[in-house]
């Protein structure tokens, strides 16, 4: 006999969609299961954004003892650095786990029951949930889907042995020689940039003819000069053909289909993350689909009555904060409050170095949206703050409504820009125009001046160039 057990709320997958969404449901006094198959936290915290960032950051400061060696301006000297992978992979696992354990007492705080296991759709109201002491039946009111994404293969070249995904890369034992990376996207170049500051050749290969190709070249530009000075190489407009037969380098085609062999010890596949919609039953309830996503609307609503998708699983932007914030709505719409996801912008963030941050609309968005629009950079070259942080490549860029100055767009690159989404995020959420921003007191020094110094030029009242 299975155990049987009710709720009024049932949510599959405890990532950032999926454990927010149970953390509001409980502060708000509705009856909340979450089910969990690995670890609460989901991919963001476990095996992806967190541990990411983790190694980015360490890499960062290895390569600037590695500068410092040799000769810096700064009068610094440091002999002979060295780094212990295996150190710096348990300091990245401390981090998760500290971030994992906060969420699990989190949900402990707000009355959420956890259930560890895998969960299997039985129909709109129940699921099955192999637990390893049993199966558990539950039944709900309403059933939230958050179960995210995976990585998606290349058929020609698996996954396994030396193909590995950002999972395995995240946890090295050692640092490969060679490194090929296949995708020029998020993950290809945070990663990438990664593994070459930790000593390795890295060469990308990418299928289009430029790195990021969703971002505008304008401001990729400083990121594709900075990966070229790292001696990281960059095979664009590329094919990949698979392994070849000795199993040591990747083959390539060209668009003329003149193929070449890249060597590699590794090689890393970055190619995009799909929804995770098959092999627990969810076929069963054939929700309608978005491509491979689970078609939703805008209160992430699939076409089943009482049945929610949220996050990565309902298709792109598949960003941590956007699977949050829908989350947070679907909760409170569960608990009976009237809610829209309905964002003036959701920023996003490439941790590159430099670092590229965007939200709302780049200026040939704008254009392609019907909107009269003017657009206005400062560069950091003329901001006193990056000079100091050795950082004075790239610019902040704002877009706006020419007839009433309405900013509809923020895009910077620059290392340390990440930091700006929030103000860009808050300018559009409160639609802000050039003038609000351009008459913002901005502290001093600080890179956000450049924020304020783009406004006023978009005026024609730049003061610093
Ligand atoms: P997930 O986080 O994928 O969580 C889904 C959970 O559901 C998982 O824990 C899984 O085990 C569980 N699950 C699945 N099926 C079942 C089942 N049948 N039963 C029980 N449990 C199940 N985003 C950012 O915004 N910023 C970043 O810097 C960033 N960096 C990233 C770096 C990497 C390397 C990767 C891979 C991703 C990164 N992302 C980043 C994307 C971000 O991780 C995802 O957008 C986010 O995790 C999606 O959240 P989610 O709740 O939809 O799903
Ligand atoms: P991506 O979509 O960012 O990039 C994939 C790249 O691979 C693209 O440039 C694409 O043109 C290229 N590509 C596709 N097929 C190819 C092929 N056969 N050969 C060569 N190139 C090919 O995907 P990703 O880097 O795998 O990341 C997955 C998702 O995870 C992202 O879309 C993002 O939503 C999320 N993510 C976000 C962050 C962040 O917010 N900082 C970081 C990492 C991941």
């Amino acid at each position: 006999m299975s155990d049987t057990r009710s709720t009024t709320l049932l949510i599959i997958g405890g990532g950032p969609g999926g454990y927010v969404a149970a953390i509001r449901a409980g502060q708000l006094g509705v009856p909340v299961t979450l089910v969990e198959g690995l670890h609460p936290g989901g991919t963001c915290l476990n095996i992806g954004c967190i541990p990411s960032k983790a190694l980015i950051h360490a890499a960062q400061e290895f390569e600037r003892a590695r500068e410092y060696a040799q000769d810096s301006p700064l009068g610094i000297t440091v002999q002979a650095p060295a780094i212990d992978i295996a150190r710096t992979v348990a300091w990245k696992d401390g981090i998760v786990r500290r971030l994992t354990g906060g969420v699990q007492a989190l949900l402990k705080k707000s009355g959420v029951q956890l259930v560890r296991g895998w969960a299997r759709v039985l129909d709109g109201k129940t699921v099955e949930v192999d637990t390893g002491e049993g199966p558990v039946r539950i039944q709900c009111e309403h059933l939230l889907l958050a179960a995210g994404s995976e990585p998606m293969p290349l058929p020609s070249m698996p996954f396994g042995d030396k193909v590995i995904s950002s999972t395995e890369a995240l946890s090295p034992a050692s640092i490969p020689r060679r490194l090929v990376v296949v995708g020029a996207g998020y993950i290809g170049l945070e990663l990438g940039t990664v593994y070459r500051k930790l000593g390795a050749q890295v060469t990308v290969v990418e299928a289009q003819d430029r790195i990021l190709p969703t971002y505008d070249a304008e401001l990729t530009k400083p990121v594709a000069g900075a990966l070229e000075r790292m001696g990281i190489e960059l095979c664009l407009g590329r094919k990949v053909m698979g392994l070849n037969a000795a199993g040591d380098a990747v083959r390539v085609q060209d668009a003329t289909g003149a193929e070449t062999a890249l060597p590699a010890d590794q090689v890393l596949l970055a190619i995009g993350r799909r929804p995770r919609t098959q092999g627990w039953g969810l076929e069963n309830l054939q929700l309608d689909r978005a491509g491979n996503a689970l078609r939703i609307d805008d209160q992430c609503r699939t076409s089943m009555r009482n049945v929610w998708a949220i996050g990565d699983i309902a298709g792109e932007p598949m960003l941590a904060h956007r699977a949050m914030a829908q989350g947070e709505m679907v909760a409170e719409l569960v608990a009976g409050q009237r809610r829209r996801f309905a964002p003036a912008a959701i920023p996003a963030v490439c941790f590159t170095d430099p670092e590229i941050v965007t939200a709302g609309l780049a200026p040939s968005q704008a254009q392609q949206a019907g909107l009269d629009c003017t657009s206005a950079i400062f560069p950091f070259a003329a901001n006193g703050r990056a000079m100091t942080l050795e950082s004075t490549d790239g610019f902040v860029r704002v877009v706006a409504r020419r007839d009433n100055h309405l900013i509809v767009g923020w895009q910077a690159v620059g290392r340390g820009v990440s930091e700006l989404a929030a103000a860009f995020g808050q300018s559009l959420e409160m639609s802000a125009r050039l003038e609000d921003v351009a008459g913002t007191i901005h502290a001093h020094p600080t890179l956000g001046e450049a924020v304020q110094e783009a406004a006023l030029r978009a005026l024609g009242q730049a003061l610093h160039i």
